[in-house]
């Protein structure tokens, strides 16, 4: 069994984070992903529970003032947390927790917990960014202009993180996301 790790994955909304994630899973026996807190609406298809904690302000001023939150930031006007409890239960068994969280989110991680890897995934290139924003066709044109805008600045400080992962290739970009997580494990 492994030491029990910390991994923060941002990047760019379209930059295909989350299917990244969801491929390390498959591959990785001892890998766990953590549930956000937002106060944002369900989109069509999420889960209470999987994708997120649907939950309203009230209940998270209420986690905040009990420190239940490792981080929390506010993203395209709603607030995003991860619950502190379940992060710490998981590393303590051994596991390789990942975050799937935004550029603020992570430096406030990285300022409580030094020993996390920030890891950051990149689109190829911004053109590629933008036709993957514009392919979901869920989007209207305001909502994909600010979601470019957030990704300029996101993709600004790329540089502070400890590992840069370009997401050209689905496959080869999942093989070196399971390459650095090992890698950084069994180090420990
Ligand atoms: P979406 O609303 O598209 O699911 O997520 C919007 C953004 O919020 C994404 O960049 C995502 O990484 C970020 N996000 C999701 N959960 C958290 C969280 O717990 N903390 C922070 N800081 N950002 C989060």
């Amino acid at each position: 069994m492994r030491h029990g790790n910390l991994f923060v994955i941002s990047g760019p909304s379209g930059a295909g984070k989350g299917t990244l994630v969801a491929r390390l899973l498959r591959e990785m026996d001892d890998a766990w992903v953590s549930v956000s807190v937002t106060t944002r609406s369900p989109r069509k298809g999420e889960v209470e529970g999987v994708h997120y904690f649907f939950v309203d302000d009230a209940e998270f001023d209420r986690l905040i003032s009990v420190d239940g939150l490792l981080e929390w930031a506010n993203v395209h006007g709603c607030r995003y947390g991860t619950p502190r409890a379940t992060v710490e239960e998981h590393m303590a068994r051994g596991e390789q927790v990942v975050l799937e969280i935004d550029v603020q989110g992570g430096f406030q991680v990285r300022a409580s917990m030094p020993e996390a890897r920030l890891i950051f995934i990149e689109p190829p290139t911004l053109e590629v960014l933008e036709a993957r924003l514009r392919g979901r066709g869920t989007e209207t044109e305001d909502v994909i202009e600010k979601r470019m805008e957030t990704a300029l600045l996101e993709l600004s400080r790329k540089m502070e993180y400890d590992i840069r992962l370009v997401n050209d290739d689905l496959d080869e970009a999942t093989a070196e996301l399971v390459a650095y997580i090992d890698e950084q494990a069994e180090s420990n």
